[in-house]
């Protein structure tokens, strides 16, 4: 049992008592300590459930930290460990291709991921590895002469089973995501793939672990399943409504990637024929015109959204979006007041996984550079933590709370909440507990 002492939670000072399953007591009276418990002096400092950041990556997430960054430019190769296995990257621009990669790094294997993800360019060696040249896959992009320039497109799986690459170990980003006072995840991978099936079945996590996989193995929390619409190659209506309603007979929710406004309304179109369920909802909508958040509303389909963009992207966006789509981009606010359940996520590696950072970006909408991105939807900090704190499995249901019963997921801040929510940063948190579940 752990015993913590004058903690604030909603605003009242109280005494809590918790044990590794459930918090026993929650109490403004003093607790008269029993045998051996642990004691924590809380200083008034406010105790949540632990966060829940619903829409992560995280074996791309573990494996992005032990890769090498090329985002400030493609001669960071040249610092790779020695040896002869595959060099992974991360960060890739636009306009990469394997010639460019073989400028740097023409002897062993590499393979760069774009910032997006979306996409991963090879070097020549990686291209002979895979068999690019002989494949018929069409991410696959080819010259006037047919040979592939090094650039494959969503196909992460196909390179999957190409390349053999180490599971890696989630213990140190498991470590970091409760730094942050992340206590469960959900993994918005389409596939998990062979070998991380192990990964997810085994306790490797302290973090409690949903999965949006088509292969999330049974003995994982299995949501909705996730259903990518790549914005460069949209699926046919019938196509997607045939997804759709194969997850349906799994008894299966949808959680439906959708960043461009093509492919929102696509995906609007099959709800407005064959209707959503309990559980559907889209991940990112990251262009909605007023049109599709009023249509969102009416299915109940919630979005996962990803304010960590606004800082990490803005600028780009600024550059990129046509100015009439500005105002759709990254809504948060219109889409509350519209009725829509908004819940926000870090899709790390792609964002930032920091959930404070995420807040702050939400609450200020400015880019890195310091511009305003979209202004009007931005929202309070204590309104996104309200998000992060919506169970994994029912993302319109209420906020959890601190209270008896509960499992101990908790988190303990150094300061009041509306202190911490004035300066939200990760150096706030003071201790995060995980609770077990049987
Ligand atoms: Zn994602």
């Amino acid at each position: 049992m752990t015993v913590i002492r004058d903690a604030e939670v909603e605003g009242r000072r109280v005494n809590v008592r918790f044990d590794r399953q459930l918090v026993r007591q929650v109490s403004p009276h003093a607790m008269a300590p029993l045998g051996n418990e642990e004691v924590i002096e809380a200083g008034g400092g406010a105790l949540l459930p632990g966060l829940h950041d619903h829409h992560i990556h995280l074996l791309a997430t573990a494996r992005a930290r032990t890769s090498i960054d090329v985002s400030g430019g493609i001669d960071a190769l040249s610092g790779a460990p020695a040896g002869t296995g595959w060099i992974r990257a991360v960060g890739g621009s636009d306009d990469l291709d394997a010639a460019a990669i073989d400028r740097v790094a023409p002897d062993r294997a590499v393979r760069v991921q774009h910032s997006s993800g979306a996409m991963w360019t090879l070097n020549t060696v990686a291209l002979i590895a895979v068999g690019a040249a002989d494949s018929n896959e069409p991410g696959i992009e080819r010259d006037g002469r047919g040979r592939p320039t090094g650039r494959l497109f969503r196909l992460d799986d196909w390179l999957r089973t190409r390349v053999k690459d180490e599971m890696p170990d989630l213990g140190p980003l498991g470590r970091e995501l409760s730094s942050y006072g992340i206590t469960g995840v959900t993994d918005a991978t389409p596939r998990i793939g062979p070998g991380g099936e192990h990964v997810f079945a085994a306790p490797t996590l302290p973090q409690r672990v949903q999965l949006l996989a088509e292969d999330a193995p049974a003995q994982c929390i299995v949501g909705p399943r996730k259903i990518v619409i790549a914005d460069h190659d949209l699926p046919d209506y019938d196509q997607l409504r045939e997804e759709i309603a194969d997850a349906r007979v799994l008894g299966r929710a949808v959680a439906v990637h959708c960043v461009s406004r093509a492919a929102l309304l696509l995906v609007l179109a099959v709800f407005d024929e064959i209707g959503a369920v309990r559980g559907d909802r889209i991940e990112h909508a990251a262009v909605a015109d007023a049109d599709a958040v009023g249509r969102l509303a009416r299915h109940g389909v919630a979005v996962v959204t990803q304010p960590g963009f606004i800082f990490e992207r803005g600028d780009r966006y600024l550059g990129e979006v046509p100015a009439d789509e500005l105002a759709d981009l990254y809504r948060y606010e219109s889409l509350q007041a519209a009725g829509v359940t908004v819940v926000p996520s870090s899709d790390a590696p792609y964002g930032p996984v920091d959930p404070w950072t995420v807040m702050r970006a939400a609450r200020d909408r400015r880019s890195a550079s310091g511009a305003r991105v979209n202004m009007k939807e931005w929202v309070s900090a204590k309104m996104v933590l309200s998000g992060y704190l919506r169970p994994l499995e029912a993302l319109s249901a209420p906020p959890r709370r601190v209270r008896a019963g509960v499992p101990s997921d908790l988190v303990l801040l150094h300061l009041p909440l509306a202190d911490a929510l004035d300066d939200p940063r990760a150096e706030l948190v003071a201790r995060t507990w995980h609770a077990t579940y049987r």
